[in-house]
């Protein structure tokens, strides 16, 4: 069985790298039927938060990545990282080094000067005929893993194919400090064991502690997982991707109105292909998703084609639940919804005009709200010519059928009358309604309001 993992550092919010990867992952248990398992790695106890953890959790929620296991906490499970140590050393895969800090730098500046690179030089590793210095007395030790000094490790990452190192370049890596807490790699080798992960996909900034890892996975006896190592997202320039850019916060997204599932389409495309196809439900991307058609190279952001899908997204989206995300904002903006129109009714109308739930709740709003146009806008469309017809248009809103078809009339009929091209109305007409030039089909929104509404701006307009 498939079971792919998660493994966050709760040291920041969850960036758009990270949820990548975690939707690649996500998508590859869920493709072959297997399980994704959450695993917060917060043994960095001085940058780890719990803000960060529920940011974490929280943004896994928005973008609905069930987990089938945890999230298992790393400093919930320090015994079982010593048991392990321990067993180690007992078994000697693993052995203590009391060097001290200042004879490491020492024997690294004599590497150094006689031309090598800086590496342990193994004093304290058990060697079959070697004597070892006596322990001095009252150093606490650290633990180094005992790995092999000759051959290579190598793995066939899924991503960037065959990737070998030497191992006599690798030194023996500590597993555990002086006051015996394990080291990073070592709780990942311990946790992917544990948790039966069968392939791990991350980003390729770990590609460097993969063969450490694999060598101390051997040395347990325990089974190596497949590698997948994702290259790193640049921004719209093709640099880095960071704040700078913009958003790389995956939450800022959602306060920037973004729906989840055109962030989940965009980042599925976001380094991975499914021949030409652009847009995808979430059980199209399970069914399709492998890690053969991962590219190899950095992924570039392109706000412009996610915006492009949150657009496509809203159009399908469901009123009621629009209606729900511009509640939402109403409510922090203390914006409230009386009487009618309905907010689905006019999310109905606009959700095929706006990029993103903001922008929705922008026009939403003024539906709502005592409306005061701005005076320039006024200006360039409430024209002394526009205005008689505004005023026989406004007579005609007393008695008109409340319905667009026969306000569209009326506005034609008046416009008629007067020897005008319909904008000339109908644009001081979106102006006094809803403060803007651009809006939706003009009799659709007159006929959105009630008909007191329209009669009380109009007349307002005309002073
Ligand atoms: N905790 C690591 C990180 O946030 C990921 C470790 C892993 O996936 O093996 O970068």
């Amino acid at each position: 069985m498939v079971r792919t993992r998660f493994a966050p550092s709760p040291t920041g919010f969850l960036h758009i790298g990270g949820a990548r990867t975690a939707l690649f992952s996500w998508a590859y248990a869920r493709r072959h039927g297997g399980q994704f398992i959450l695993r917060i790695e917060d043994t960095d106890v001085a940058r780890s938060t719990q803000e960060a953890v529920d940011g974490i959790l929280q943004a896994m929620d928005w973008l609905e990545l069930g987990y089938d296991e945890g999230p298992f906490y790393q400093m919930q499970r320090m015994d079982r990282y010593k048991a392990v140590v321990a067993q180690m050393l007992e078994a000697g895969t693993a052995y203590r080094c009391y060097a001290s800090p200042e004879e490491l730098d020492a024997m690294r500046e004599a590497q150094r000067e006689r031309g090598e690179k800086p590496k342990y030089d193994g004093r304290w590793r058990p060697e079959p005929g070697k004597t070892l210095p006596e322990p001095p007395a009252g150093v606490a030790p650290v633990i180094r893993f005992r790995g092999p000094t000759d051959g290579i490790v190598g793995w066939d990452d899924k991503v960037k194919g065959r990737i070998e190192f030497a191992n006599a370049e690798l030194d023996d890596l500590i597993i555990a400090r002086p006051d015996g807490t394990p080291t990073y790699n070592f709780c990942v080798v311990v946790d992917d064991w544990d948790m039966g992960i069968t392939h791990v996909i991350r980003g390729d900034d770990h590609v460097n502690n993969t063969p450490r890892q694999i060598n101390i996975l051997k040395a347990l006896g325990a089974p190596v997982p497949t590698y997948a190592h994702v290259s790193m997202i640049l921004g719209d320039d093709g640099q880095k991707l960071s704040k700078r850019h913009g958003a790389v916060n995956v939450m800022e997204y959602e306060q920037n109105g973004y729906l989840p599932e055109a962030i989940v389409n965009y980042l599925a495309r976001l380094g991975w292909s499914h021949g030409d196809d652009e847009i995808f439900s979430r059980a199209q991307l399970v069914e399709w998703f492998d890690l053969d058609h991962i590219t190899p190279s950095a992924a570039q952001f392109n706000t412009e084609k996610l915006n492009w899908l949150n657009a496509h997204y809203l159009k399908q989206a469901d009123n009621a639940r629009l209606a729900a995300l511009v509640q939402k904002r109403f409510d922090e903006r203390g914006v409230t919804v009386t009487g009618s129109p309905s907010l689905a009714a006019i999310v109905d109308l606009y959700k095929e005009r706006v990029g993103n739930v903001n922008e929705l709740a922008d026009a939403a709003e003024v539906f709502y709200i005592d409306l005061h146009p701005r005076a320039e806008i006024l200006a360039q469309h409430l024209t002394e010519e526009a205005k008689p017809a505004l005023a026989d248009f406004t007579e005609g809103v007393k008695s008109v059928a409340w319905e667009a078809p026969a306000i569209g009339a009326l506005i034609k009929e008046t416009v008629g009358k007067h020897g005008l091209k319909i904008p000339k109305l109908a644009m001081p007409l979106r102006v006094l309604l809803t403060g803007q030039a651009q809006t939706p089909s003009v009799d659709a929104v007159v006929a959105l309001f009630p008909r007191e509404t329209v009669l009380a701006r109009l007349q307002r307009g005309l002073g």
